[in-house]
């Protein structure tokens, strides 16, 4: 499967992804799946589906933070926690741009006689560490050797079986704590995060108890809200990272 995988990879750096690694469903058994805090179920490839040969991880380069934008449903505001298992409606940026660019590969690869499908409900980042992409920083995000963690992630999974890639090694990280001393409600501790401190927890559960009330009032005051639906995810955590930062 070389040249599928070659000509796989071809593919999708040139619909638009930054980076692609490949790995198969037997080396992600050991990742966490489940709930995330309240807001996302993570599922296993084959969960996801059944009859999966290979995992496809695709990282997508967010150069802005407009990417990090959530339109959120009117009919789910308001209605306090949604009970596990409940759809939320609401449309984040970035996946709806990777979703569109993923449908692509799916196309190339149904036309070389397989099943695709994208899926968002992988425990992504550590899946891309699995495939090679970048290691988990500080901030406990996914960090690039190219872009930092300024990238978003989705995963295919296909029933073609292809070429893997080794898992990254390397620690980018070192001495730096950039990301630890600017999160403006001290969420960070290194590659921890106390999630319900976390603005993106707080502004996703908008009545949860658990989030504390001098985060609640930082993420009022910070978190951008263009419209009355919509709000622009907390990424100081991001910006600040060295790694990949554009020069001015
Ligand atoms: S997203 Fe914002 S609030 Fe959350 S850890 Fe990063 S800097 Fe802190
Ligand atoms: S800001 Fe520094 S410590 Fe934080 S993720 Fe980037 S390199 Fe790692």
């Amino acid at each position: 499967m070389a040249d599928l995988t070659q000509d796989f990879k071809h593919k999708a750096l040139e619909v638009g992804f930054t980076s692609v690694g490949i790995t198969t469903p037997d080396q992600l058994r050991h990742l966490p799946y489940g709930w995330v805090g309240k807001v996302r179920k993570l599922h296993t490839p084959e969960e996801a589906f059944p009859s999966v040969k290979s995992v496809i991880m695709l990282a997508f380069h967010t150069w802005d933070p407009g990417f990090f934008m959530n339109i959120v449903s009117p009919q789910w505001r308001g209605y306090g926690l949604h009970p596990p298992g409940e759809k939320i409606e609401g449309y984040y940026l970035a996946h709806e741009v990777m979703k569109n660019k993923a449908w692509l590969l799916v196309d190339f690869l149904w036309k070389r006689g397989y099943e695709a499908r994208p899926s968002t409900a992988l425990p992504n980042k550590t899946a891309a560490i699995q495939c090679g992409l970048g290691c988990q920083g500080k901030n406990t995000l996914l960090v690039t050797p190219d872009h930092g963690p300024r990238v978003s992630l989705i995963s295919l999974l296909t029933t073609a079986k292809l070429d893997t890639d080794s898992p990254f090694e390397e620690d980018l990280c070192g001495d730096c704590d950039r990301c630890i001393k600017a999160c403006p409600t001290k969420a960070l501790k290194p590659y921890t995060i106390e999630m319900q401190r976390c603005m993106t927890y707080s502004v996703e559960s908008p009545e949860s108890p658990d989030v504390p009330e001098d985060v609640r009032e930082k993420e009022r005051r910070l978190v951008p809200r263009p419209t009355s639906n919509s709000y622009i995810e907390c990424a100081t955590c991001i910006t600040v990272c060295p790694i990949g930062k554009p020069r001015d």
